[in-house]
């Protein structure tokens, strides 16, 4: 049978790797959880590059790679796209559609930390959905300003900021009582499309908040590109990766 390598870390990769056998791989970076119940083997930590996923391909014998990474986490996805082809092996991609702006929204585009911060500079009180890269800047924090900042494991608070740890999926009611309770005024988000943590952008809706939006970066073409984790299961059972049981 074709031996899958599926490049994860996100929800959706997840529901994937469920599915897939003990022929399979399913490969992490090694920031989140581990699961420990998957059928397929799971392996965490970087490959070494482009190089190193190519070595990795031909040593196991892998017949297919599955890019179904996050959209920002672009040098993954660079590397997939160049290992797959040194190694002849094709690669298709879960890529999510993008979440569009809707009538009452007030996105502002940013392309990188510095034009971010800038964008922010007009609000007191933002709430950071968009990982650790805060952290990184809790010194640089204007004297305005009172940062919540979002993550998945829990950090100091500092006098002028403060990390929720939190892991998705966000219910439309929790991001109420959250925006309620903590009266911020602009959301600070990476537009990673999906529903686990898209509630965020209907309460920013609801209250009349700007969201600053970081762009995406781009992303080599696959093979294949799916934008439902539904589709991409289709197409590996029709290549028989995958049983023929329901989704
Ligand atoms: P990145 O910048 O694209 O990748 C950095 C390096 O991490 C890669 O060059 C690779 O190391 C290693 N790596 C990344 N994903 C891997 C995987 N699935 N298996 C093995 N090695 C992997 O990625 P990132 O933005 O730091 O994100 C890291 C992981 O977190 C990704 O798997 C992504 O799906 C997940 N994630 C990212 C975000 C986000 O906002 N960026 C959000 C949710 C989840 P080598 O070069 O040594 O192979």
């Amino acid at each position: 049978m074709m031996r899958v390598l599926l490049l994860g870390g996100t929800g959706d990769a997840l529901k994937i790797a469920r599915r897939l056998g003990p022929t399979h791989v399913y490969s992490l970076a090694g920031l989140g959880k581990v699961p420990d119940d998957l059928q397929c083997a799971v392996r965490v930590g970087g490959f070494g590059g482009a190089d190193g996923l190519t070595r990795y391909l031909e040593s196991e014998r892998i017949g297919l790679v599955i890019d179904a990474t996050h959209p920002y986490a672009a040098q993954i996805s660079a590397n997939a796209a160049q290992a797959s082809r040194a190694a002849h092996v094709p690669c298709w991609a879960l890529r999510r559609p993008a979440w569009q702006p809707q009538a009452g929204d007030d996105w502002r585009m940013v392309g990188d930390w510095h034009e971010l911060t800038a964008a922010l500079a007009p609000f007191r009180r933002p709430l950071f959905t968009l990982g650790r890269e805060p952290l990184a800047h809790l010194d640089e924090i204007p004297p305005h300003q009172f940062w919540t900042v979002r993550v998945l494991d829990p950090h100091p608070d500092t006098a002028r900021s403060r990390t929720l740890a939190a892991r998705g999926p966000f219910t439309l009611d929790g991001e109420r009582a959250l925006f309620a309770l903590q009266a911020f005024d602009v959301v600070v988000s990476k537009n990673s499309g999906g529903g686990a943590t898209e509630a965020k952008l209907e309460v920013a809706r609801e209250r009349g908040l700007p969201v600053v939006m970081l762009r995406r970066p781009p992303l080599p073409p696959a093979e294949r590109e799916f934008a439902a984790v539904a589709d991409l299961l289709d197409a590996l059972r029709t290549v028989g990766a995958v049983g023929a049981t329901a989704h």
